[in-house]
């Protein structure tokens, strides 16, 4: 924030907002609509947070007759972008309180997510003026509940920059962070017919959001398995060619050598696997130590989780809130039962009574190969390797097919190539905590069954959502 606010001044600023009732509907070319509102709640108390109302069939119809791409030139699209920026960076209030009540994000994360809905406004509102072709047309947006406010935020952005209409379906678990959001935009200027907002959940008003053929392109950041659903949907029900643009889950790695500096490595691990309750999609989950450390590097590690305050992220203390929901909750506590089990439960933190609460837990594997699947949660899984094996755990890194992000501690010069080199990944991080990334600077995306690139924040991102240049006429190369 340009203003960067004390932990003072945001407890200040939520406060008068930590007991309101928040409300969502459908807003359909700028009416609120819908009567039959159903109750949001606080995953790490229970307590009602709002009410939203579900949008229906014919809701998706009216939505879809009246989208109409933004007809307003680059440079006025871009002054209405920055200015929801700033109305954004103006409502830090609410925006926090219903980051922490709603979606369950302590005060560090609302920070910094925040910050990178505000860098996705402002970047793609600059990246707009040098487009060269016109909006494909309608776009619908289908966002995750892990960053209610960024991704909704980004991806709407991207769309609206480029002059599309814009369909946006938020995450079930988090409408009305996005409702708010979605009234800035409106404050801000954008068209009602430009963006609507259609709450509900995904087997219905998403799938209808991603099956009419009145839709010209889809932006999807969520698991790989609805992604696929997805582009088979597009593939019966849209035009041919129409862009599926997604941002999609991981099975991420992190290896960490005998000459890494282990107070580093530890505090990166805590980071990387714990913070947002591990409901990242770039967080480590499985990390490789080499053998000869292993043994004090994973007491070093235990110690440093021992730090952590586990709870109720409206307190400023907390460091891991809860996980979103029930079913995230029972998921996760079923992956642990198992390696408990399996006599492979090597740590665990005491868990806080009430909500959604999963405490920081560690469970030993032989190499992610074991791992088949992305737990969404604080579960961090460790293997050993020796020097010799490092081809091998490579090779198997790669073979699970996600390629999102990998983080190497080393000092040792070639190795960070030679490792770099070998693994197809989107994001590696060297020598620091392998989650987040800034918009602009470090574009964020992954390969394989975790995107379908060029990565969000980056320079090629936003021509995704134009009609492609034509291709060059046969001979004109010759010629
Ligand atoms: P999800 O796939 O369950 O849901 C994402 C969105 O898709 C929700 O809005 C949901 O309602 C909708 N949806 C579900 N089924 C649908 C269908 N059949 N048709 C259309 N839409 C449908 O994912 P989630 O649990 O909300 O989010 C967590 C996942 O997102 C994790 O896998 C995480 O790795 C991934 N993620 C990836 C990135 C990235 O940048 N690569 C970022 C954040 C989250």
């Amino acid at each position: 924030l340009t203003d960067v606010p004390t932990l003072a001044r945001i407890d200040a600023a939520r406060e008068p907002h930590g007991k309101a009732e928040f409300s969502a509907q459908p807003i359909l070319a700028g009416k609120v609509v819908g009567a039959t509102p159903k109750k949001v709640v606080n995953p790490a108390t229970g307590a009602s947070v709002g009410r939203v109302t579900d949008a229906t069939k014919e809701d998706v119809d009216t939505a879809l007759k009246s989208a109409k791409p933004w007809a307003a030139g680059a440079a006025e699209r871009a002054t209405v972008l920055n200015r929801a920026a700033d109305l954004y960076e103006e409502n830090f209030g609410p925006i926090f309180a219903l980051l922490a009540r709603e979606a369950g994000k302590t005060q560090m994360d609302a920070v910094a997510e925040l910050r990178e809905a505000v860098d996705f406004l402002r970047y793609y509102a600059a990246r707009g003026l040098e487009l060269k072709q016109p909006p494909l047309g309608i776009f619908t947006c289908i966002s995750p509940w892990n960053f209610p406010l960024a991704i909704f935020t980004g991806q709407i952005a991207a769309a609206l920059a480029a002059g599309n209409a814009v369909l946006a379906k938020p995450a079930e678990q988090t409408p009305l962070i996005a409702a708010h959001a979605v009234a800035l935009l409106h404050k801000a200027g954008v068209p009602a017919s430009a963006l609507q907002l259609l709450p509900g959940d995904g087997a219905t008003v998403g799938a209808r959001l991603t099956s009419d053929p009145r839709v010209n392109g889809i932006c999807f950041t969520g698991s790989t398995e609805t992604a696929m659903l997805i582009r088979k949907a597009m593939a019966r029900h849209l035009a041919p060619g129409a862009p599926l643009i997604a941002e999609t889950g991981g099975l991420n790695a992190m290896i960490v050598d005998s000459t890494a500096l282990p107070e580093q490595a530890v505090r990166d691990i805590v980071a990387s696997s714990f913070q947002s309750a591990g409901q990242r999609c770039s967080a480590l989950r499985c990390l490789y130590v080499q053998e000869d450390i292993a043994a004090h590097f994973t007491d070093m590690l235990f110690g440093a989780m021992e730090e952590l305050t586990v709870g109720d992220p409206w307190h400023l203390a907390t460091d891991v809130g809860p996980v979103i929901d029930e079913e995230a909750e029972q998921g996760i506590r079923a992956h642990i039962e198992k390696a408990r089990r399996e006599g492979r439960l090597l740590r665990q933190l005491s868990t806080p009574r009430g909500g959604h609460f999963v405490a920081p837990t560690v469970i030993r594997v032989k190499g992610i190969a074991e791992m088949k699947r992305e737990i969404f949660g604080p579960v961090l899984h460790v293997a050993t390797f020796d020097a010799e094996d490092l081809p091998k755990v490579i090779d198997d890194i790669n073979a699970t097919g996600y390629g999102l992000t990998f983080g190497l501690h080393t000092r040792i010069d070639n190795r960070v190539q030679e490792v770099t080199e070998a693994l197809h990944v989107g994001n590696i991080y060297v020598n620091r905590n392998q989650i987040g990334a800034v918009v602009g600077s470090q574009p964020f995306g992954g390969e394989g069954l975790s995107g379908t690139g060029p990565k969000a924040g980056g320079p090629e991102y936003l021509a995704r959502f134009t009609k492609p240049e034509p291709a060059p006429a046969a001979g004109a190369a010759a010629g």
